[in-house]
Formats: structure tokens, sequence, C-alpha cells
């Protein structure tokens, strides 16, 4: 019998039937509360009725339709409606299906635009897993490892995260003062800003433990960026939709992109990504260098039209600010009462809750064996951090205040059995 891959290491044994909201239900007749949301993606809670209202009458009148031969109403209606939730400027579009094509897509515009090699990115990043994509990812080995030679032009350079310089010390501004420093010397040793096409950034980091950026660091990229004509791109594949509790994770740091890349929470589950750049920095890309059979599928469009109804008409934004604000306290309340918990991070409702062992290493055996035992209580979470030591959080931004509090006794249950 065929199996699927062993690559595709499954972290629980849910065999999934259905969904409703922040609800799995699986196989054996069992509910699970999902804080996964299928990694970020169904931001309007499983099957939303709305959502599947639009598909369902997309899949009757038009399917697929290939964005290169032919035009079709649903891709129309959302390059105009995402105009209106872009930062003003970048209202030139491409569409792909998923966060990494939307990396590589990002990557070909800047290379082509400013006739440079090189993109600096920051330690800790997640872009995606194709080779162009794991080259600019620095969150853990296991999306670069025996897969070299990657590609070339990468430059790393540090990201402000006082997670990692807790050990030095060092507070979020200390973390800052360093790390722009840092990039001064890349810039001054390892890629000449003539060879820098661009800096790639996530506004927090993903994958690397939901550690947001701060004001002063995206300040400070804005400014040499524009000093030496780099392109800043920004990485909201995971931070956008209203998942921080603003629309776009920028927001929180006044961070203003050449190019933003976006994914996951736009359409529900649907697969659809893009980039938005100006028209000015898009024209400096040749024809026919961006494209793809299935960009901008008809069905995902029209998903994606519904959930930026949803998101609009319940707000979902608000929302996640709010219960975001709920989870964070929550869960610093109930890490008061354990030593390995050192630290609770994210913004709105993506938040991670930070293992360390008794000599203050981080502690990923720990986090695996919380995060094992939650999905045994019937909580769905997810890991992150560069070394795995984190338990991490981002529900459906319909999650409900009684719905965050049942996660949270499940939580403290867990965290009592396991720690
Ligand atoms: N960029 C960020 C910030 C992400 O979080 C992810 C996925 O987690 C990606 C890119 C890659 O997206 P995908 O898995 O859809 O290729």
């Amino acid at each position: 019998m065929a199996q699927l891959s062993p690559q595709l290491k499954q972290a629980t044994p849910v065999v999934a039937t259905h969904g409703e909201g922040v609800y799995l239900y699986d196989d054996a007749g069992n509910r699970h509360l999902d804080f996964t949301a299928g990694i970020g993606v169904t931001s309007t809670g499983h099957c939303h009725p709305k959502v599947v209202a639009a598909a369902q009458e997309q899949v009757g009148t038009l399917i697929h339709g290939q964005y290169t031969t032919i035009m079709h109403k649903p891709l129309q209606q959302l390059t105009a409606r995402l105009g209106e939730v872009l930062p003003s400027g970048l209202d030139s579009l491409f569409f792909a299906n998923s966060g990494s094509e939307a990396a590589e897509a990002a990557l070909r515009l800047v290379r082509q635009a400013t006739g440079r090699p090189n993109i600096v990115v920051f330690q800790g990043g997640f872009h995606g897993r194709t080779v162009a994509a794991a080259s600019l990812t620095t969150s853990g080995t296991k999306f670069r490892a025996g897969f070299s030679p990657l590609m070339g032009g990468v430059v790393v350079s540090p990201f402000p995260n006082p997670s990692h310089y807790r050990a030095y010390g060092w507070d979020a501004e200390q973390a800052t003062d360093f790390a722009l420093r840092e990039l001064d010397l890349v810039l001054q040793t390892q890629s000449n800003p003539a060879d820098t096409a661009a800096f790639l950034v996530e506004p927090v980091l993903g994958e690397g433990g939901y550690i947001p950026g701060t004001e002063r660091f995206f300040a400070g990229l804005r400014e040499r960026a524009d000093e030496h004509g780099i392109l800043l791109v920004v990485d909201e594949v995971q931070t956008g939709f209203g998942r921080t509790g603003r629309f776009w994770g920028q927001e929180h740091f006044g961070l203003k992109p050449d190019v933003q890349m976006f994914a996951k929470g736009i359409a529900s589950g649907f697969p659809i990504s893009g980039i938005a750049a100006s028209q000015e920095v898009m024209a400096k890309a040749w024809p026919g260098s961006q494209g793809g059979t299935y960009g901008a599928n008809a069905v995902a469009c029209a998903a994606a039209l519904a959930t930026l109804d949803v998101i609009k008409e319940e707000g979902l934004v608000a929302n996640s600010a709010a219960r975001g604000e709920q989870l964070k306290a929550g869960l610093q309340r109930i890490g008061q009462r354990h030593s390995q918990v050192i630290d609770v991070h994210g913004l709105g409702l993506m938040v991670s809750v930070e293992f360390a062992d008794s000599a203050g290493n981080p502690d990923g055996a720990a986090a695996a064996a919380v995060h094992k035992k939650a999905a045994e209580n019937g909580l769905l979470l997810l890991t992150n951090g560069m070394y795995g030591q984190n338990v991490r959080f981002i529900p459906a931004l319909v999650v409900t205040e009684a719905q965050v509090d049942d996660a949270l006794s499940i939580w403290e249950k867990t965290l009592d059995a396991v720690l």
C-alpha cells in the first residue's frame, strides 16, 4: 500500500474528518481545539460559511483560468480589493500559490529590478522550502542541510532577537544596536551596497520563534535601503491579514516596504500567495519573468474575496488583538508557576511560550513533550524557535474569549502533567 513519504513527519496522530471554526473532528469521533489553523492559514476558521459559499459558487462557474492566457473576474476583483488594504504605493501585484513561491517571485523581482546579485537576510528568518527560499532561510538547519549547494548571493545579518541575546543580558534595544552595527559591517565587508539588491525581513520572526522586530531596527533598514538604493522586502506571509492584531505586521513598527510578500491567511485555506510592489519597481523586471500554471486560481481568488469580507465584517483584526492579549496574559500567568517557562512572546494571535533548562539553555525537548501532551489533551499546537524551544499558539482569528479560556485550562493541566 502506498504511504506518505517519511520526510512528512506528522506531529500528531489526528486524522481529521471535518472542521468547524476553531475545532477539528477526527475519525475516532474526538473534537480538538485547533490552535494551529493549518499553520496560520485558516484565518476565518475551518469552513467559514461565507468562504464555503463563495468557493462553491465559483467551482460551478469557472475553476481555473490561466492568468497569462486569459483574465478572470475573481482575479480582477481580488487585485482591486487588495489595492484597498495594501500599503499605499504597492499597487502592482503578482500572484502565485505558496509563501515559498512568493519568496521566489520577490527574489526574481529584486535581482532584475536592481541588476544586483545579493540579498541580505536576517538571522532566524524563514521564507520557505524551495531551494531558493531555503537559501534565504536561517531558522533551522533542517530547512537547509543536505541540499547544498544552495543559491549563492545570500548574506546573513543579525535580527534583534532578545530571546537569543538573553544569554548576554541584552534587551530588545541592546539587540537592536548590535543588529544595526553588524548590518553596517556586513555592508562594509561582505555585501557591498552596490551589489546588494535587497534586505529581506519578517516583521515578526515566525518559524524563528515569534520574535517581533523593533521600530528602530526597521527604521535602520529603511534608512540604509534608501541611502544605497537597496529594496526592502517585507515577508508578511505569516503576519498578514490581521494575524498580529493589525492588518499587516509592519504597522506595529511604521515599517514601509518596497516589496511585500503575502500568503497564508488571505484565503482561509485555499492556496494563493503573491507579491506587491510599486508599478515603477515591478516594471523593471522583464515581461514574462514571472508566471505559473496555477497562480491566482479562480476558486482561491473567490475564497480570498470572501475571506477579506469576513475579516472586515466580523472585526477579526480587532479580535486578533483582544484575544491575543487575553492569550498572552493567561500564558504568562500560568508560566509563572513553572521555572522552565522563561518567556511568552509574540503579537496578536501569534504567541509563543519559550522553554529553557535549569542552565538557561533552550529546551526543545520540554517544548516537544508539552506539545505532545497538549495534543493528547485535545489542544493542537505547534512548536517553533531556532532550537524548537517554543510551543506556539496560532488559532483562527475568529477564536472567542471562551475558547481562549478553554485552551488556557488545557495548557495549565498539560504543564502540570509534563513539567
Ligand atoms: N514566509 C514565511 C514568513 C512563512 O511563515 C512561511 C511558511 O511558514 C513561508 C514564507 C513559506 O510559505 P509556504 O509554506 O506556503 O511555502
